[in-house]
């Protein structure tokens, strides 16, 4: 699978694997696993999760399922790239530190490989940049980076960062029905080299039902969703976490990484799905 280089070393993959809504119901935690393990087996690297997802939940989940893979002998450690976050509430420069060694022990981790401020709170940024540092420092997590940042919220935290280890990547909403991003948080983003994480690519399912797109996708042998997730992979820069648990979404969205998309196709994507033409408030889901 093709990666992007982060710009604090080390390589990302173009695609990963979202666990939003997983380890909610413990009557699906078998189910959830398994997504995880499959996705693992059939060539997955990238997995992101947050402490919110199931309130620890999600986390746990992830855990296992790496747990598991690492043990059958799936996948090398190395190979894995874990990315988690911390509540906004817990981002001071103590909290920070205790979320993640919590983190770390529902994942079965000696480190994650990126750890993110889900989104901006009420602790000072330059307290949270400061735990990152501390974290990178004892080798707790490999890189750092923030969520649901806009531009000027970007601008405000390279001041607060100066010369120490860079913000590594920002994942914000980005998807066919939600291009804003595309403005310029993704071209300030490509200026310097930090990939931009795609989440809710899909919608959150609704771009599966998206009739135009169903039509486009059906002319190119795909599904509306592959198409939606080809889509957002095109973007130079751009990262997408597709959610999936069931077995056929894991296949085709893998097979997304892989499609490459003519400029005829990316024309009548923008018909479409106009990019924007303006700055518009960065939404979030
Ligand atoms: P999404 O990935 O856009 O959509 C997930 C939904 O689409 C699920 O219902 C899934 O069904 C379905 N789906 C997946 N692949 C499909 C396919 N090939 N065809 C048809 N349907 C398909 O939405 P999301 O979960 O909101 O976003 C993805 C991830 O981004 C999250 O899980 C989370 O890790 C992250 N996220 C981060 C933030 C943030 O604030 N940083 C916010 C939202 C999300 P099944 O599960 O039944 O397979």
């Amino acid at each position: 699978m093709r990666t992007l280089s982060l710009p604090t070393g080390g390589e990302m993959p173009v695609l990963g694997l979202g666990t939003w809504r997983m380890g909610e119901n413990a009557d699906q935690r078998t189910a959830e696993v398994k997504a995880v393990r499959d996705a693992i087996a059939l060539g997955y690297r990238l997995i992101d999760t947050a402490e919110m997802y199931g309130e620890g939940g999600a986390e746990t989940v992830v855990g296992q399922a790496i747990g598991e893979a690492l043990r059958a002998g799936d996948v090398r450690r190395e190979a894995l790239f874990v990315v988690s976050k911390v509540y906004p509430h817990n981002a001071s420069r103590r909290g920070t530190r205790e979320a993640c060694e919590r983190s770390l022990k529902r994942l079965g981790l000696d480190a994650i490989d990126l750890y993110l401020l889900h989104w901006r709170g009420n602790h000072p940024l330059h307290e949270t940049v400061a735990a990152m540092h501390a974290l990178l420092a004892d080798g707790r997590i490999a890189h750092w980076g923030v969520s649901n940042f806009d531009t000027d919220d970007m601008q405000e935290l390279a001041q607060c960062v100066g010369d120490g280890p860079a913000c590594a990547a920002n994942q914000v909403y980005l998807s066919l029905g939600e291009r804003g991003p595309e403005f310029s948080l993704l071209p300030w983003q490509r200026e310097r080299g930090m990939p931009l994480m795609a989440y809710s690519p899909i919608d959150q399912g609704a771009l599966a039902h998206d009739k135009g797109l169903g039509e486009l996708a059906a002319r190119l042998g795909v599904t509306a969703a592959q198409l939606a997730l080809a889509a957002v992979m095109a973007r130079p820069g751009v990262v997408a976490i597709p959610k999936a648990v069931r077995s056929a979404h894991l296949k085709q969205n893998l097979a997304a990484a892989e499609l490459q998309l003519d400029a005829a196709t990316l024309a009548a994507l923008d018909r479409l799905h106009p990019p924007p033409r303006r700055k518009t408030p960065l939404a979030m889901i």
